[in-house]
């Protein structure tokens, strides 16, 4: 596990010590290394966050063919479960940015 350091002006966080910013440009003296269980932290939810960013992306897929569907307008019948699965894509969306955010707020990102 390589040590991380945290960009104190854009919260960019670097694995190693940075020479440049890679987000906002400041030089490296403005980079605070992390504490090993604030590294623990963003590696240990690494995966989660890839998962739930992943979850996100299928769910605005399912939004746009539900899309497509209700605008084929077949037949009521598949509009409303075409409706039904865009609302609940938005749910499954919504879920995750949710989880996202919490995690992001307590430096799990
Ligand atoms: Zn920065």
């Amino acid at each position: 596990m390589k040590k991380l350091f945290k960009c104190t002006v854009c919260g960019y966080v670097s694995e190693g010590a940075p020479v440049k910013c890679p987000k906002c440009g400041v030089d490296e003296n403005k980079f605070e290394e992390l504490s090993s269980e604030a590294s623990e932290k963003i590696y240990r939810s690494n995966k989660s966050n890839d998962i739930h960013i992943e979850i996100i992306a299928l769910a605005e897929k399912i939004a746009f063919l539900s899309q497509e569907g209700i605008d084929d307008n077949l037949d009521p019948k598949c509009v409303s479960a075409f409706t039904q699965a865009k609302n609940e894509a938005w749910t499954i969306k919504q879920r995750s940015k949710a989880e996202l955010a919490g995690h992001m707020s307590l430096g799990k990102w």
